[in-house]
């Protein structure tokens, strides 16, 4: 298995060079050259563990890992620090299906691919004989930041440097990443909001001086960001999990189609989805959910990726996002790789924050649909399921099950449907305290206690202590200052 740049750097890598490496130095995000194929038939699926899955999927995409190095990897990872033995258990709720993501350590989603990127990138460096230290420069809307410090904390031979969004994130978020330990871990808030602290981090990438700067101090920037494809792979395997949960629990039978709805930001979540499709899982329809944030929306529907139009802080907040990553990966794939094609459109986006998909990519895009859902709506959502169902979900997940109530009451269609649920209702206690009628105040910790009071639902263990936690990082500074951030943590 080969990667290629999706903007047509040229040189093919191996797997564990793109992970190292991050970003594409054209500034394109690395794909594999083909989708591998399951080669297991459907119906043995449900006789296999969540590691024996994730292990078939991380050995297909990185063939250049030995059976054993992916062993150490996903042995490692999805471990007793998941609340859950099913690591993503797959939960009925009326006539669909949640793949609750976020039993890991930080109670967000995130930590199914942070739990594990340590693991890859760290073989990586060791199979490539690299011997600088390397240093990940991560931007946040609040959860990738929390998850990526937890997941790279005092790992020999990396330094983890977060930049989020002042204002921009929860306060529990906050509180999660500014009280993080280790002596390799590095936080700063900056002024502006996630597209700035991600634009910020992509131009530090890019900046050729500065990398041979830090070079000569003994450093190598990496990404945590879902860009790295050591993020994207393993996510591909919960969506093969749910599917071999839901014929263990004889809700379908081998082959069955299956619909996915995806609460989506950076697009890595659904393009995992897209990658499992493709792997052999009979996905029929992808459903792809937004808040008031709705370029993805207008990009499936009409086929023009628009970023020009008002930014909305909603209470979704990772998913606050204008400029959606990922979605670069999806697009070379339905253009038949085709990398001009593709840095066209990546051109126009970065001249006029607008582009418009060829008719090949548009006819792609027909098993895609995209829906959103305003904040009404959301905590609407909230409502409802914690009445009637006496299920608590977070905001993010009650967008996508509001976008999949419009897309049934739309189309009728009964398919099955997967309802990826990103993030435990504690990691946004105001807003779903607020929507079940609990009487909420400016206090995110008093909320997760009235929460708990109101439902009963467990408080998970890395949120329960955190209020009490030591600050340990506490620096503001303006986006302009992002590199110069970068060199005092690593004091050069
Ligand atoms: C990151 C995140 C998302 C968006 O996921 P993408 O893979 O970026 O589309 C949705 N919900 C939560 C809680 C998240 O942390």
């Amino acid at each position: 298995m080969k990667y290629f740049s999706t903007r047509g750097e040229g040189a093919a890598k191996r797997s564990a060079e793109a992970i190292i490496q991050g970003l594409a130095t054209d500034k394109g995000l690395y794909v594999p050259d083909s989708i591998p194929t399951l080669d297991i038939e459907l119906g043995k699926l449900s006789e296999l563990s969540y590691q024996d899955i994730a292990r078939t999927v991380i050995g297909k995409f990185f063939d250049d890992f030995s059976a054993e190095e992916v062993d150490i990897c996903v042995n490692g990872a999805y471990d007793s620090k998941f609340s859950d033995p099913k690591i993503a258990p797959l939960v009925k709720v009326k006539d669909a299906y949640v793949l609750e993501l976020y039993h890991g350590r930080t109670s967000a989603f995130k930590d199914m691919a942070l739990s594990i990127l340590p693991y890859l990138l760290t073989t990586s460096l060791k199979k490539e004989k690299e011997e600088k230290e390397i240093v990940i420069l991560t931007a946040t809307s609040g959860d990738t930041g929390k998850a990526a410090l937890e997941g790279f904390a005092d790992v020999p031979g990396t330094q983890i440097i977060v930049f989020y969004p002042t204002g921009g994130v929860s306060e529990i978020q906050e509180k999660q990443m500014i009280t993080q330990e280790g002596a390799n871990t590095h936080v700063y808030s900056i002024v502006g909001n996630f597209d700035d602290a991600q634009t910020g981090v992509k131009n530090i990438f890019n900046d050729d001086a500065f990398a041979a700067e830090l070079d000569a101090d003994g450093y190598k920037l990496s990404s945590a960001n879902s860009i790295n494809i050591g993020r994207l792979v393993p996510q591909v395997a919960y969506y093969i999990s749910a599917y071999a949960q839901l014929i263990q629990a004889g809700e379908i039978q081998p082959g069955d189609a299956i619909n996915v709805c995806v609460p989506t930001g950076n697009f890595g979540n659904l393009l995992a989805a897209y990658y499992a499709k493709n792997m052999g899982i009979p996905i029929k329809k992808f459903i792809c959910a937004s808040n008031e944030n709705n370029v993805l929306t207008d990009l499936i529907n009409d086929g023009v990726y628009d970023a020009n139009r008002d930014f909305f802080q909603t209470s979704s907040p990772s998913m606050d996002i204008l400029i959606s990553s990922n979605v670069e990966r999806l697009l070379y794939h339905l253009s038949g790789d085709n990398a001009d094609e593709i840095a066209s459109y990546m051109k126009s986006l970065d001249d006029e924050r607008r582009y418009r998909v060829s008719d090949k990519v548009k006819e792609g895009l027909s098993n895609f649909i995209g829906y959103y859902s305003d904040m009404n709506q959301t905590h609407d959502a909230i409502k409802r399921l914690y009445n009637e169902e006496h299920y608590l979900m977070d905001t993010h997940t009650a967008v996508a099950w509001a976008s999949y109530e419009s897309y049934v009451a739309e189309t009728g269609d009964n398919t099955p449907t997967v309802v990826a649920s990103t993030a435990s209702p504690y990691k946004f206690a105001g807003d779903v305290a607020k929507s079940i009628g609990v009487t909420i105040t400016e206090d995110g910790f008093a909320n997760m206690d009235a929460l708990y009071a109101k439902t009963g639902v467990a408080i998970p263990e890395g949120l329960a202590g955190l209020e009490h936690k030591k600050v340990l990082h506490d620096e503001t500074i303006e986006k302009e200052a992002m590199p110069a951030a970068v060199k005092k943590s690593l004091n050069i």
